[in-house]
């Protein structure tokens, strides 16, 4: 009998990063349909849906807060706004800050359909919290670099991380949590760099890449 001839993967496969690509494909097609699903069931589109859960995790904002924060531009948002304010899901109040500006804010109504569409990514979470605790740090570590990479792209907002903040002090100690937050006065693990931090403040464009390098190079 002939022996068999194992395929060789390693000729025969597309390259890893390639592999990773389709995945995350996958993964973003399934959160889309997820959020067009849940917010379809809510009677509102997934952009409004992202608003509300926005303003019900950082509270009242502007427009243009909501535009830089969700990666939205101004027009969609106005026109999201607007139908959210017809619902009578948010009002808009003057901006003590901005003259010219509006404060939009979620009513009663609108709060708890922000509570509920802050929970709408939660179907992840399953699949998250079955990777092995040092799979999550591998993958988070990986995350917060492609995020990072796509923030410099422009494709995704520069508000809340660490890494983008004004606050962030990378790498100031060995041990095992090595960056510092200022803001709080306290250290940070690499797995407890954030993502999405309500008091983040947006550092200097020089800074930004400053911090970035520091944050590679461990002290
Ligand atoms: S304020 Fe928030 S984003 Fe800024 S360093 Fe502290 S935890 Fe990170």
């Amino acid at each position: 009998m002939g022996r068999t001839i194992l395929p060789n993967f390693d000729e025969n496969n597309e390259p890893l990063s390639s592999r990773i690509t389709t995945g995350l494909h996958k993964i973003g097609l399934a959160m889309k349909q997820q959020a067009w699903q849940q917010a379809n069931e809510e009677g509102v589109s997934a952009t409004q849906g992202q608003i509300v859960a926005a303003l019900a995790t950082h509270g009242a904002l502007t427009g243009s807060e909501l535009s830089q924060r969700l990666g939205v531009t101004l027009p969609t948002i106005s026109d999201s706004v607007r139908v959210l304010v017809d619902k009578k899901l948010v009002t808009k109040s003057p901006d003590a800050r901005h003259p010219r500006a509006s404060l939009l804010t979620l009513t009663r109504r609108g709060a708890q359909l922000g509570a509920r569409a802050r929970s709408w990514p939660e179907f992840m979470a399953a699949a998250v919290a079955d990777l092995t605790a040092e799979e999550q740090r591998a993958f988070f570590s990986g995350v917060v670099k492609m995020v990072r990479m796509l923030q410099e792209q422009g494709l995704v907002p520069l508000s809340g991380m660490c890494v983008t903040c004004t606050h962030f002090r990378p790498n100031v100690r060995t041990g095992a949590a090595p960056h510092q937050c200022a803001f709080v006065n306290a250290p940070l693990a690499n797995d407890q760099v954030r993502l999405d931090c309500p008091e983040h403040e947006l550092a200097a464009e020089v800074t930004r890449t400053e911090l970035w390098k520091q944050f590679l190079r461990p002290a």
